[in-house]
């Protein structure tokens, strides 16, 4: 019997703006966790670079991926392509590594379908108010703010996805937000349930829509 260790993918999602990034880039300086870099056909932000935020790619580029069958998911986000290589992350997986990955809710229903050997842990952020959200934004993306409108104008619908994630945390505080994570997946990695108040989560969504 084999007694390889195996990692777990633990995927965050969230409406734009509410934190997702800057939560599993904490992450992933943990010992033994990974974040998966994504390719995308949307172009770098200023303070982005190839191969540690995204592998930055054209449209052609990305349709031969697709049908060389590259990726494990890929989704249309705002407009552009973003997807994940299998290349990147099952290695890591199978070497008992576990693997963050900053998704939307499409390639999240994708892996989920695809019903892997590894141990799937999903956790949606949700901003504490559309008013912070919309800062969070425009400092951001400060040059564009047709970005921001574009991504304000998808909240709605984009929350609406809490329901199917495994947890729901509110990133108000980044520090007590990220201990929040921790704590799930301290929980998870042991193959326990964490504790979760749905309600108030219930509570909290009636108030941003
Ligand atoms: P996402 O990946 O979900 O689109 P980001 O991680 O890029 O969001 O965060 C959007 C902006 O908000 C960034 O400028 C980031 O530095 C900032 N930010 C993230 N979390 C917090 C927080 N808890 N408090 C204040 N600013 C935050
Ligand atoms: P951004 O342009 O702000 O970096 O990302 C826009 C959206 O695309 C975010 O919701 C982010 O989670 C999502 N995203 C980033 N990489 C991938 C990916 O590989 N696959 C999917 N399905 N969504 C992604």
């Amino acid at each position: 019997m084999s007694l390889k260790k195996r990692g777990a993918m633990i995927i965050l999602s969230s409406p734009s703006g509410a934190g997702k990034t800057t939560l599993v880039r904490l992450l992933s300086e943990k010992k033994n966790f990974f974040a998966s870099v994504s390719h995308t056909t949307r172009a770098p932000r200023s303070n982005e670079k190839e191969g540690v935020d995204y592998f930055f790619i054209d449209k052609e580029g990305f349709q031969k991926l697709i049908e060389e069958n590259e990726f494990l998911e890929f989704a249309k986000v705002f407009g552009n392509y973003y997807g994940t290589s299998k290349k990147n992350i099952i290695n890591k997986l199978n070497e008992g590594q576990n693997v963050i990955f900053d998704i939307d809710w499409q390639g999240t229903e994708q892996i989920i379908k695809k019903k892997l050997d590894f141990k799937v842990v999903t956790i949606f952020i949700l901003p504490p108010s559309k008013k912070v959200l919309k800062e969070r934004l425009s400092n951001r993306d400060m040059k564009d703010k047709l970005i921001v409108e574009e991504r304000m104008n998808q909240f709605d619908k984009d929350i609406l996805h809490w329901k199917n994630y495994n947890y729901v945390v509110i990133n108000d505080d980044l520090k007590n937000c990220f201990e929040k994570i921790v704590k799930i997946l301290n929980s998870e990695l042991n193959n326990k349930r964490s504790d979760y108040d749905k309600n108030s989560v219930e509570n909290h969504i009636k108030k941003l829509v």
